[in-house]
């Protein structure tokens, strides 16, 4: 039985709120230690935060994978939703741009919106000058479909550039979120 006292309880969520800390938990957990074990250990309201740690590593270790194949040109998911071959709920879309629900919606309004031709735009870093119009066309679709989604008094856009960003889908992409009280700073 691991010994925990309620000072422990308040270190570890401090720990739990950001997902640099973690790394400090996993590096510094004793071999024996595992997450379900600790959990039936913990009050309920921390099983929300080991949830969160668990699906934070998981996105680390997901935006890794996708960078490896950043460059490689291959096709990703989004090609498959502006094809319509899978489907999205779309909010928005014209000629150039692309706005949809996100599929694990971080916020009760999420929308993911894109340029129907990548182009080259797999991420942010690789934006030139000759995409100044397409990335303007990007931020305007966003306002559009924040007025669409009624939250034109406060949402957030965006641009998870790189596995440092946690960004998974190399089609560049922004995220339109709102519909609740957004947090600074960001995690
Ligand atoms: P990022 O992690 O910044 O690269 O964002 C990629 C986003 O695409 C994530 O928020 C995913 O939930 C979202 N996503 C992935 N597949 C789909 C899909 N089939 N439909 C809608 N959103 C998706």
């Amino acid at each position: 039985m691991v010994a925990i006292s309620p000072s422990s309880f308040s270190i570890f969520r401090n720990y739990a709120a950001s997902a640099r800390a973690f790394g400090i938990v996993r590096a510094a957990r004793a071999p024996s230690f595992n997450s379900h074990r600790l959990s039936l250990l913990l009050p309920p309201h921390s099983h929300r935060s080991l949830f969160r740690l668990s699906a934070t590593n998981d996105e680390e270790a997901n935006a890794k994978a996708a960078a490896a194949n950043a460059d490689t040109g291959a096709s990703t998911i989004f090609d498959k939703i502006i094809a319509k071959e899978i489907p999205s709920t779309i909010v928005y879309e014209d000629e150039k741009v692309l706005a949809f629900k996100d599929i694990n919606p971080q916020a009760p309004v999420h929308v993911v919106v894109i340029p129907k031709f990548r182009d080259g735009l797999t991420q942010l870093a690789k934006a030139e000058a000759r995409h100044g119009e397409i990335l303007g066309q990007l931020l305007y679709a966003a306002k559009i479909v924040a007025e669409k989604e009624g939250i034109l008094d406060g949402f957030r856009v965006v641009i998870n550039n790189g596995p440092g960003a946690c960004q998974s889908v190399y089609h560049l992409h922004l995220h339109v979120l709102g519909g609740r009280q957004m947090k600074w700073p960001p995690g």
